[in-house]
């Protein structure tokens, strides 16, 4: 087998989100360190999405490679029906710490999406084991939780869905309570209530910016009420943490920024640094407690063969010493300091439509008179010249974000701004 690296992927692999016929051959990437991507050609790539917002403390970690290293020299996996393992209990015990007080059990399974698929099968069931099933949920316009069925289903219907429709399950959508969209949010909610609050299991959000949307930015503010009127129905919420959590919006978690508290919380992504797939649902007792019985069909039926696995624990436990380090703290205020200069610096260009910034999440949404298409060519434009320029840049239609490792230095994140606004005088 001597094809080089590119001609064996297109021999024999299928990348996601890609059509495989019309997109150019991917990029062979062969080593990380810091905030950079290293390709076979010898090119150096700056991480500026954190390798689809995953990556924390920049790529290769040796602090994490070698809590991984030494937890596979010990133990690499164990079945985690009837047996448990230090790393498990461990990450529990320090999520628990570091979440709000309510929060009492974690449960582990494998990526985003599951930690959102675990999230929408306890809440119904925590219903049905009430003995007053419920299967409707509540979600925001525009969600993206995630490509599994059920977090397909509580996930807007796009082009992302269709071939999949008949098979999801129904879904009151309300609007994102975006300024000028609270009251009409809380309104719809309140009716969706009046209309049938006996059939509603659970509203589940990302808190404060949904990602795939477009990082669609809201207040902490609107975010509560909804939240409130949900408790005073006896509503469960599920915060879908998955891309915000760990430091993303400047806090630990988006929740830190609310007065209410979610009932479960999703988590993946940078739960692990960003090192291997992994995903975490939290929840509180009260949750919990409904799965407390003599009766066995009362048990929560859902597991994963790599459940808890222990590699994935101890890269958690090391990203979250890393995390929670002054330093840390300080990188992730000084980016979310930059991103609001850098934001206040171009909000008047003529191609910027809006800016928006939270924590170090930093999103500019391109000026296009009528065409947003997620297809429009204008993304394609803007991806091929931040490749151009070193920058991996994944726009989501006409907008393009920064969510770096909190590793990238003030130098690195000013070299990306300089050529965003290289790209805001080309693409006019
Ligand atoms: N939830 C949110 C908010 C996400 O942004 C994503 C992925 O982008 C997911 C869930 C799904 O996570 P995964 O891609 O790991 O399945």
């Amino acid at each position: 087998m001597n094809m080089n690296l590119i001609e064996r992927d297109s021999r024999y692999v299928w990348h996601p989100y890609t059509q495989m016929q019309t997109t150019p051959a991917p990029i062979g990437i062969v080593r990380g360190e810091g905030a950079y991507l290293y390709a076979g050609d010898g090119r150096k790539y700056f991480d500026a999405v954190a390798s689809w917002w995953v990556n924390l403390h920049g790529h290769s970690h040796s602090y994490i490679a070698e809590k991984v290293s030494e937890q596979l020299r010990t133990l690499e996996h164990a079945m985690f029906a009837g047996f448990t393992h230090p790393p498990a209990v461990d990450l529990a015990e320090r999520l628990l710490e570091v979440l709000p007080s309510d929060q009492a059990k974690v449960f582990y399974s494998d990526d985003g999406s599951t930690a959102v698929e675990v999230a929408v099968k306890m809440a119904m069931q925590y219903w049905s084991n009430k003995g007053t099933p419920r299967n409707r949920l509540i979600a925001l316009k525009d969600a993206y939780h995630g490509d599994t069925f059920g977090a397909m289903s509580v996930s807007s219907r796009s082009t992302f869905t269709a071939p999949f429709s008949p098979l999801l399950f129904e879904v009151d959508f309300i609007d994102v309570p975006v300024k000028g969209s609270e009251e009409e949010a809380l309104e719809q909610l309140r009716r969706i209530m009046l209309e049938r609050e006996d059939e509603i299991a659970a509203f589940i959000f990302e808190p404060l910016v949904q990602g795939t949307a477009g990082m669609v930015m809201y207040e902490p503010g609107p975010l509560d009420q909804l939240l409130k009127i949900c408790r005073e129905h006896g509503i469960l919420t599920i915060a879908d943490e998955v891309m915000t959590g760990f430091g993303r919006t400047g806090k630990l978690f988006a929740c830190n920024y609310l007065e209410q508290q979610p009932d479960i919380f999703c988590f993946s992504k940078g739960i692990t640094g960003g090192t291997m797939a992994f995903g975490a649902t939290t929840c509180t007792q009260q949750v919990f407690d409904a799965f407390l019985s003599g009766d066995k069909l009362k048990t929560f039926f859902h597991g994963h063969s790599f459940t808890a696995n222990p590699l994935a624990c101890a890269a958690s436990l090391a990203s979250l010493d890393i995390l929670v380090e002054p330093e840390t703290m300080e990188s992730i205020a000084r980016i979310s300091r930059q991103h609001e200069a850098f934001a206040g610096k171009i909000a008047g260009h003529r191609s910027v439509r809006q800016v928006r910034c939270r924590g170090t999440i930093f999103a500019l949404e391109w000026e296009t008179g009528d065409s947003t298409s997620y297809f429009s060519g204008l993304r394609d434009k803007l991806y091929n010249f931040f490749l151009e320029n070193g920058i991996i840049m994944r726009p989501l239609g006409n907008i393009i974000y920064i969510m770096p490792p909190y590793c990238s230095t003030e130098e690195e994140l000013d070299f990306v701004y300089q050529t965003i606004e290289l790209a805001l005088e080309k693409f006019s």
